[in-house]
């Protein structure tokens, strides 16, 4: 079965997205843990959590993403900026105990001129920092689109930061189609790009999909998101990815630029192009 959603805001509550993932034909979601500007979070409704857990196990969803606000950087140079990032990322962790069993997703930094290798040993020291062997979230490292200085642009950085987490058994990672198209990587051989991603990382650590065409050129390393078939990946090659073998029972998330109307649109289209 398709595991098919999009990004949602967060601003009614948990038990609102999921009947408004419902309302649009989606069986899983993401949303921002707080917003981008990484301030504080809204104190949790335990009840409101129960609501939104019970709704998912009913209609059968695959897990939901929370992502971490785009604006944290656990690889920055400066002290402050990654204590703000641990402590705003042990905290959603903390917070995401309430809707156990799902995904935590966050960009891994961009090392800002320091250096990939000292960028990976920031990110790593932040996560052996936050990871505990009793949480039920696993946290995945995106894929990166390479933009500025960004970590995770290749699938050897992200097997560099796996292999150096004590906790590894918690993380996992979310491929974003934009963000490897840009970074280089061609979606129109997938099979050599799934090949090349399990032998650096393991298919068993791919826990989720961001679904996005790219306005870009492939290798453009710019990361502008653009909707089903509008773009350079093109809508032929995005349906090869829910149906491949190695794909087809993650969950696919759309961050293409749409409101709920369009998302609704663009979930029907891909059930229409989903071999069951
Ligand atoms: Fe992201
Ligand atoms: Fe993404
Ligand atoms: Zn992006």
């Amino acid at each position: 079965m398709l595991h098919i959603g999009c990004h949602l805001s967060s601003s009614d509550g948990f038990e609102a997205m999921g009947k408004t993932a419902l309302r649009i034909g989606a069986n899983t979601f993401q949303f921002f843990t707080r917003n981008p500007r990484g301030s504080k979070a809204k104190e949790i409704d335990p009840q409101d959590a129960a609501a939104l857990v019970h709704l998912l196990k009913e209609h059968h969803f695959a897990p939901i993403i929370a992502h971490a606000p785009y604006t944290l950087n656990p690889a920055s140079a400066d002290p402050k900026t990654r204590e703000f990032a641990l402590l705003t990322m042990q905290d959603d962790l903390q917070r995401m105990e309430y809707v156990p069993g799902n995904l935590y997703n966050f960009h891994p930094g961009s090392h800002v001129g320091q250096g990939t290798e000292k960028g990976i040993e920031l990110i790593c020291w932040l996560l052996n920092e936050i990871l505990t062997s009793k949480q039920q979230t696993t946290v995945l490292l995106e894929t990166m689109s390479g933009k500025g200085s960004e970590i995770g642009r290749t699938f050897e950085e992200l097997a560099e930061i796996l292999s150096r987490v004590k906790q590894n058994d918690k993380m996992g990672v979310c491929l974003d189609t934009c963000h490897i198209h840009d970074a280089g990587y061609s979606l129109a051989k997938l099979d050599n790009v799934l090949t090349e991603f399990d032998k650096k990382i393991g298919l068993s650590r791919l826990k989720a999909v961001h679904l996005n065409d790219s306005l870009n050129p492939l290798g453009a390393h710019k990361d502008r998101h653009a909707v089903i078939g509008g773009g350079q990946i093109g809508t032929e090659i995005l349906a090869s990815v829910i149906n491949h073998p190695a794909l087809k029972e993650l969950p696919f998330c759309l961050e293409t630029p749409n409101d709920l109307e369009g998302y609704a649109r663009e979930i029907s289209l891909l059930k229409k192009l989903y071999h069951a």
